[in-house]
């Protein structure tokens, strides 16, 4: 019997949950005693731009010293910068889950961030809303490029050629013309939908991408 609830309980959505210590961007935050958070699912505007910094304060303002309840990707876990991916949901005022704010959906619909479904998770975004996500969603398709109807919706994450993490050594972003080492936190902040990604050094200059200055890849 154990067993059998065992993989339902896993599912919850209070699998974790700690106080938020520190926001990085609108999609990524840390949560004490626990590690980095990455939502699943949802992309937020790069920061350094002025849609990132309004994601961030959004995020801020929501999560900053609160506590969160976190549903932990059981497929994946973490990303590969060892984020947990995760839907998380804020406290009601005594301190309880309150399912009523999954803040991955709350960022889609106050405009702060896009729906990515990646397919590699446990997570169908369409059930934040009950099964139907709405016209006004802005949603991210494969090739990066956004679209408010929920008719293009389409999984991206199948590894196209040349793009995918997969086997790749060096990552770029397509927004400007340096590769690193993907441990480079240079690296680290191009944004999911913005990487580029080379088998070798010979492979990124050939692309007209030249060493990170500050990974100094070969
Ligand atoms: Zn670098």
């Amino acid at each position: 019997m154990l067993a059998l609830l065992l993989p339902v309980a896993l599912a919850a959505p209070d699998e974790a949950s700690g106080v938020v210590t520190r926001v990085i961007d609108g999609d990524t935050f840390e949560v004490q005693g626990f590690g980095t958070v990455r939502l699943a699912d949802i992309d937020c505007p790069e920061l350094g731009t002025a849609d990132g910094s309004k994601a961030h304060a959004y995020a801020t303002s929501w999560l900053q010293s609160n506590l969160v309840y976190l549903d932990v990707d059981d497929r994946t876990g973490q990303d590969k910068y060892g984020r947990w991916v995760c839907v998380a949901y804020l406290a009601k005022p005594d301190g309880s889950i309150n399912l009523s704010r999954n803040f991955n959906r709350m960022l889609v619909d106050v405009g702060q961030a896009c729906l990515w479904d990646f397919s590699n998770n446990e997570f169908d975004p369409a059930s934040w809303w009950g099964g139907q996500i709405p016209g006004s969603a802005c949603v991210k398709v494969n090739s990066g490029s956004t679209t408010t109807s929920a008719a293009l919706f389409t999984t991206p994450y199948s590894s196209g050629s040349g793009s995918s993490s997969a086997g790749g050594k060096f990552v770029g972003s397509v927004k400007s013309n340096k590769y690193h080492y993907p441990s480079c936190e240079w690296g680290q902040k191009i944004s999911p939908s913005n990487e580029i990604w080379f088998s070798s050094s010979a492979d990124a200059r050939a692309h007209g991408y030249v060493p990170c200055k500050v990974c100094c890849p070969p």
